[in-house]
């Protein structure tokens, strides 16, 4: 479905992608595990076409899209989950989740996936007519998620969900992208939490300054002596 063959992305002078290679396919979770300043965000920044790459190409169900504006790219239904996630504070829940949803002229459609968030995130419907901003860091986290939803991602790239929240409401987001996967979207997966990564994706990358340096079923890379020292703290 996705595919970036040798993508360098620089800040100035500055390359925080070295030449990543990175393949997703169809119906799958993927990864990106690694520590601060890796090069994580800047590769999901760099797919959602926020960032342009200084070489390399990546191509999108066949189509290269290396060279697409972010807008084209969102059209082409990669929509991206933000670290900090950057709801509206001073539109309501509702109104946040139909921002999702300004590109589309199905209505009723609309209605439908407003009903299928919903009922994957009930708290969200028992807060629609709350303010964004007034919401806890969790449920701006589902709200981030479900307006990217209303969008009808064919890929969504979701950028440290886990960042300060909890453990019991993390744990409770990752069961719901688990759910939002199983419903049919692939899903792309930055995360500094490695352990709970790798524990719902099918394939993970291992990413070190710009660099990947590892790539291997999720399984396996939880078993990995090598990651469980140096990211899964054992
Ligand atoms: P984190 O989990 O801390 O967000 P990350 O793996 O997502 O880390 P990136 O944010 O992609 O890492 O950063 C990769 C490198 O690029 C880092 O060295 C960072 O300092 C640098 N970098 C990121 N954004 C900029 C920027 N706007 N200008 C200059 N350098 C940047």
């Amino acid at each position: 479905m996705l595919k970036l063959e040798k993508v360098h992305t620089k800040y100035g002078h500055i390359e925080a992608l070295k030449g990543i290679d990175l393949h997703i396919k169809e119906g799958e979770i993927v990864t990106i595990i690694g520590a601060n300043g890796a090069g994580k965000t800047t590769t999901l920044n760099t797919i959602s076409g926020i960032l342009k790459p200084a070489a390399g190409k990546i191509t999108f169900l066949n189509e290269d899209i290396t060279n697409l504006s972010a807008d084209k790219i969102v059209a082409k239904g990669i929509i991206q989950v933000p670290e900090g996630r950057q709801i509206f504070a001073n539109l309501t829940v509702y109104e946040n989740l139909l921002m999702g949803a300004y590109l589309r002229k199905d209505k009723v459609e609309v209605e439908k996936d407003l009903k299928k968030v919903y009922e994957l995130f009930p708290r969200l419907e028992e807060r629609k007519n709350q303010l964004g901003g007034t919401l806890s860091g969790g449920e701006q986290q589902m709200l981030a998620i479900g307006r990217a939803l209303m969008s009808r991602p064919v890929l969504l790239l979701l950028d440290e969900p886990s960042l300060g929240l909890a453990p019991i409401i993390v744990e409770n987001i990752f069961e719901i992208i688990k759910e939002i996967n199983s419903q049919g979207t692939t899903i792309l997966l930055v995360e500094q939490n490695a352990h709970l990564a790798l524990s719902i994706a099918h394939r993970g990358y291992v990413m070190e300054t710009g660099r990947i340096i590892m790539e291997d079923d999720a399984k396996a890379l939880l078993n990995n002596e090598e990651v469980k020292k140096a990211y899964l703290g054992m």
